[in-house]
């Protein structure tokens, strides 16, 4: 066999071994697989800011909780104040009321934004309860169909070993610079090798001159001007 006809042998094994890495590549239950890991990843990084939100929470709700416990001694004294009648004036008996009633009006809104954090905190809770038994669920059927696609992905990667082996071998027969005007061409054309149909390269269907076919028909190392595989009789 001259160089053009090992080349073609080379390829037909070459086929092969790129129709399994694409059956490979497209099989079904790695496809499912990738939107598993992908829905898991989704479900973490939910989890993850719901906790950021309620750690958030906790440390305004100890802020609050400390302004209610200030207020809440300063409303006592003032109080005890206003028992003991320590108002010198009229005017002083009614600062410490006004004072009071402005104190008692931030516990009210201590005590509401409080309520609306826990609420706000209760919420996430349950959100986060869901977001973990979606993600479970999600990781057995993830689990379930990495077991089949390992034994599916077992069987088809020592077939295509045994190509690649195949390869191997017919490429010691080859000389290295049709192997690597091979493999330059396999880049952007696959298959890169296309057999002469009268004048027509059946790589691209497109006429040839006939300088060119009659280059091609005396084993010239020719490529198609269009397509730019390498082309044979
Ligand atoms: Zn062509």
């Amino acid at each position: 066999m001259n160089q053009l006809e090992l080349l073609w042998d080379y390829q037909q094994t070459d086929i092969r071994a790129e129709a399994v890495a694409k059956e490979i590549k497209r099989s079904p239950a790695r496809q499912k697989l990738v939107k598993y890991r992908d829905y898991l990843l989704e479900q973490q990084n939910t989890i993850k800011r719901i906790e950021e939100e309620v750690a958030t929470m906790q440390d305004r709700l100890e802020v609050l909780e400390d302004a209610v416990k200030l207020v809440e001694d300063q409303l006592a004294n003032l109080v005890k104040k206003m028992e003991n009648n320590d108002a010198e004036n009229v005017e002083q008996a009614e600062r410490y009321l006004s004072d009071a009633q402005r104190m008692m009006s931030n516990l009210n809104e201590y005590e509401a934004e409080i309520k609306r954090i826990r609420k706000d905190a209760q919420d996430r809770d349950r959100l986060q309860y869901d977001v973990k038994v979606r993600a479970a669920r999600a990781k057995s059927e993830f689990d379930k169909l990495k077991t089949t696609y390992d034994e599916e992905y077992k069987q088809k990667n020592e077939e295509l070993n045994r190509y690649k082996e195949e390869l191997a071998q017919k490429a010691k027969g080859i000389e290295p610079g049709w192997l690597d005007k091979y493999n330059t061409i396999r880049h952007h054309a696959f298959p890169p090798l296309a057999r002469l149909n009268g004048s027509q390269c059946t790589g691209c269907n497109m006429s040839l001159p006939s300088g060119v076919v009659k280059d091609v028909q005396s084993g010239k190392e020719v490529e198609c001007e269009t397509c730019g595989r390498l082309l044979t009789i």
